[in-house]
């Protein structure tokens, strides 16, 4: 029995507390053990206590524009799990103990009990929440509910496609960018609202949507089998591939250990920690300087470490040049990070070809991506940049498996093409889907 299960009794009613869902249900209705009536008859006070007993306390400390704090809540509400959540953005001493319990400067920290979980572990969360649901198949598989393929999800529930996408995070990239002014319909949205409005249009249908990770996919007979991190096996007729890109790492010494401790890869998440403080941005392209801007309205200074020159459109190098608390360091490449338990300073080489240190509280990482094709081990063919090599209407080198989005090979990254590759793809399974049935 998982840690938060249990079941007591209300009065005449039957309190179900399966996974922490707690729901009020009819006695009668109820085939489960229950603590005798006797024990409570009513007196709220003791249903209370007993209550706490059997439920896990849980905390989750987070910041507005996380999208990892939005999908580890989103994962404990679909759980039924009841939690307290502590805006960190907005209270500091609440900040303060954040960082004491769990030696992170960065959102999302989840307390369980005496439980420290850091960041959107669905892992962890599975395993004390979760179900193990295995055995269903599938028409489609989706990896990945970025742009791609939420609108994928979107099509093939239109064409009643039993669908299941799974995804570490609803939303991808997208979540990352403060504003996107180039998604038709909309002269300026911030890109979690935007992915908002893509989840719900999936949620209209009848799509299984999982918060979990895939670590392997096989050729099962005629099905498709891909296997996730918390255990589970899903089996489908087909599948899309859309699990995007993931940033790019320095590739300096001590690099995993800072992460969180003053580095971070997620300016949305974690800029609200560094209200008046000192920090830099690493990138030089369109992310970069986007995440600089919106950390000179909330950081007290900030430098831009350029590895050679500013490559970005214009509309932000314009922008740049307004605001006064940003200097430029171009012909920069980081060389060491510093610092005992937090990150303190940098070392870089800049132009004299010496070594110069800046000392910071932050450091945020803009320079670039990598498909998410590690998973893939020679299961369809990728190109040299280690994309999925896909033709013109999304087909992969292998038949029911098409790709959509950043993680193939289209050279233009752009939400608005990732989802219109995501219909394609969708359209094109389908049809693949009903000639097999032919055969
Ligand atoms: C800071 C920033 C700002 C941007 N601004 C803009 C902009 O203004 N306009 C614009 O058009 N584009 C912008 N982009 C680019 C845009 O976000 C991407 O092109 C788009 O999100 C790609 O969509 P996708 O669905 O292909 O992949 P992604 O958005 O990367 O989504 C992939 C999904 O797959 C999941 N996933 C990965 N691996 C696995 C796995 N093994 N198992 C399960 N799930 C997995 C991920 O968690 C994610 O949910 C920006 C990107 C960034 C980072």
């Amino acid at each position: 029995m998982k840690k938060n299960q249990g079941y007591l009794t209300c009065g005449t009613f039957v309190m179900s507390g399966i996974k922490g869902n707690l729901g009020l249900v009819r006695k009668e209705d109820c085939d489960v053990p229950v603590i005798p009536e006797s024990l409570v008859t009513g007196q709220i006070f003791l249903f209370y206590q007993i209550l706490s007993v059997l439920m896990s306390k849980v905390t989750v400390y987070s910041t507005q524009h996380c999208q990892y704090c939005r999908m580890a809540k989103a994962f404990l509400d679909k759980h039924g799990v009841p939690y307290e959540s502590i805006d960190v953005g907005e209270d500091e001493r609440a900040a303060e103990k954040m960082i004491a319990l769990s030696g992170q400067r960065g959102v999302p920290v989840i307390v369980v009990d005496d439980e420290v979980i850091v960041g959107f572990d669905s892992q962890r969360l599975n395993e004390l929440f979760g179900d193990t649901t295995t055995g269903d198949t599938y028409d489609v598989l989706i990896v990945g509910a970025g742009p791609a393929g939420l609108t994928a999800g979107v099509y093939c529930g239109r064409k009643m496609l039993r669908t299941v996408i799974i995804s570490e995070n609803i939303g991808g990239q997208a979540l990352e960018s403060w504003a996107i002014e180039n998604y038709m319909g909309f002269r300026i949205i911030p890109g979690e609202d935007l992915m908002k409005k893509f989840e719900e249009q999936v949620r209209t249908l009848n799509i299984r949507l999982e918060l979990d990770r895939v670590t392997g996919i096989v050729k099962d007979g005629d099905l498709f089998a891909a296997k996730t991190i918390s255990d589970q096996v899903f089996k489908a007729r087909a599948v899309i591939f859309a699990q995007g890109n993931k940033p790019k790492k320095l590739g300096v010494a001590n690099e995993e250990q800072y992460l969180g401790r003053g580095l971070s890869i997620c300016s949305t998440c974690d800029g609200p920690l560094y209200k008046g403080k000192k920090v830099a941005v690493v990138g030089g392209g369109n992310s970069a300087l986007q995440t600089a801007v919106e950390m000179s309205q909330i950081a007290r200074e900030v430098s831009l470490i350029v590895r050679h020159e500013i490559r970005a459109d214009p509309v932000y190098v314009d922008l740049l040049k307004t605001k006064k608390n940003i200097t430029v360091f171009p012909n920069a490449q980081i060389t060491s990070l510093e610092g005992e338990k937090f990150l303190s300073s940098i070392t870089f080489r800049g132009d004299s070809g010496k070594d110069q240190k800046l000392q910071l509280d932050g450091l945020f990482i803009e320079i670039g991506w990598l498909p998410n094709t590690d998973i893939l081990d020679g299961f369809v063919a990728l190109n040299e940049k280690k994309e999925i090599a896909v033709d013109c209407n999304g087909h992969t080198s292998v038949p029911g498996v098409f790709a959509a989005g950043d993680v193939t090979s289209v050279k233009s990254k752009q939400i608005i093409i990732a989802a219109g590759d995501g219909a394609k793809v969708a359209l094109e399974t389908f049809e693949y889907l009903v000639a097999r049935s032919k055969d």
